[in-house]
């Protein structure tokens, strides 16, 4: 592996920390990373974070700043505002927020008041924890009503959500999950908010990589306010955004900064816009449709090897695999695969009856993976391991096998080559 951490020249002295870092970088070269919310980000865009810019206090936005000093970290977030709009064609972008909580907690800022109603996707159906989680802000300041899927197609009705909505008359509808492996009618979920003189969210958090690389609808046309994170599918730093209309960005801005954040990460930054730059290469492209092949295959082998996928697969870059269907629960399957360094997470499925820190699914995805170059061949040969290990999670031989096709595999396709 070349990934060299710190950068070569730099004079290391703090041992505990330096061995930490390298033992994860090994680790991150050696497991197969499922975890749908992962990837891994470029040496470049790496690089950008290690740099002076992380010394710089710039509180406020480009020209209107309230410290001295920012004449270059006003390029920097010139450069990665303007890469962001023409990426996702949205008129204006906010690139300052530190997580993608953050930019939906402005996000709800700019648009509601404490108290008043939202209708979003449920976090037992996929959804997300700022979509209204009870011990979440969301949850504390707003008043929060879920929708699911059906339980017979595990997909969104959104008839039903319709009349879910003309009965609860919110303020807002969001669209957007941590865990839906369907394609989201964006254009449909406006038409039932407008209906009800709602405003219209996206938190496109998981899919922005393939909404850049054209492998999913965008919703910048439909929504009044689109959030993303930076890290997941898009592949870039760890952090948010978001996106608007030009008659929306002022009272974004400013329930950004000051309402939620202060300074501004603006090595974190740097790194959004050279991640930017490399969503808007072709490659890209080509990276986002290889993410969504590969899961399909993925998909398909684990249904071959008689493992249920909820709604039976998925048409973009994550599953969520029924592990109750061979008897086991999600804690259990992520165990079992841990064991032979694939690495996922247990996940709710859709009216699960385990707890959450149970559960009865994994949540599987292939962002990461795709980055090292696996294809859907490697696809196939993957699905029947993790097929053996769910059905002999203690066989000793199965997961010295296992673990060893694993090891192949992963010193085959290096992340840092
Ligand atoms: N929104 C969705 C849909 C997500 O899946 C996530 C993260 O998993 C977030 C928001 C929050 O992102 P962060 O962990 O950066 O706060």
């Amino acid at each position: 592996m070349t990934l060299q951490s710190p950068a070569p020249n730099t004079t290391k002295t703090d041992d505990a920390v330096w061995a930490s870092i390298a033992r994860e970088e090994d680790r991150q070269e050696q497991q197969l990373e499922l975890i749908a919310s992962e990837n891994h980000a470029s040496e470049e865009v790496m690089a950008a974070m290690g740099t002076a810019l992380t010394n710089k206090y710039a509180e406020g936005y480009p020209g209107r700043r309230y410290y001295g000093g920012c004449e270059f970290v006003d390029e920097v977030e010139d450069l990665a505002r303007n890469r962001a709009r023409e990426l996702f064609g949205s008129e204006r972008a906010n690139v300052q927020p530190h997580s993608g909580t953050q930019a939906n907690m402005a996000a709800f800022m700019s648009m509601l008041d404490p108290g008043d109603k939202v209708l979003a996707m449920s976090l037992d159906h996929g959804g997300h924890l700022s979509h209204g989680h009870t011990k979440n802000f969301s949850g504390v300041f707003y008043d929060f009503h879920s929708y699911g899927v059906e339980p017979d197609t595990e997909r969104l009705d959104l008839d039903k959500i319709r009349e879910q909505a003309l009965a609860l008359r919110p303020k807002l509808v969001i669209a957007g999950a941590s865990a839906y492996s369907r394609p989201i009618d964006f254009a449909a979920f406006a038409d039932i908010a407008r209906e009800v003189d709602a405003l219209f969210m996206v938190d496109m958090a998981h899919i922005a990589g393939l909404v850049a690389g054209g492998a999913h609808a965008s919703p910048v046309p439909h929504a009044d306010v689109v959030t993303l994170t930076t890290h997941k599918t898009l592949r870039g730093p760890r952090g948010g955004m978001i996106l608007c209309p030009k008659e929306r960005i002022v009272k974004i801005n400013s329930a950004l900064f000051p309402g939620g954040q202060g300074g501004p990460l603006m090595h974190v930054i740097a790194a959004k816009a050279i991640a930017f730059r490399e969503a808007q290469q072709d490659s890209f492209k080509a990276y986002a449709a290889q993410v969504v092949a590969n899961a399909s295959a993925l998909a398909d082998g684990l249904v071959e090897a008689g493992i249920r996928i909820v709604s039976g697969g998925t048409d973009n870059h994550v599953m969520l695999v029924d592990v109750g269907s061979v008897g086991l629960s999600g804690a259990a399957a992520e165990d079992a695969l841990h064991r032979v360094d694939i690495t996922c997470n247990k996940n709710l499925i859709p009216f699960d009856e385990r707890p959450p820190m149970e559960a009865s699914g994994v949540r599987l995805g292939t962002a990461a993976i795709t980055t090292r170059g696996l294809d859907v061949t490697d696809m196939g040969h993957l699905a029947g391991w993790i097929g053996e290990i769910l059905r002999a999670p203690e066989d000793e031989a199965t997961i010295k096998r296992v673990a060893g096709a694993v090891a192949e595999l992963t010193s085959r396709r290096p992340i840092y080559a």
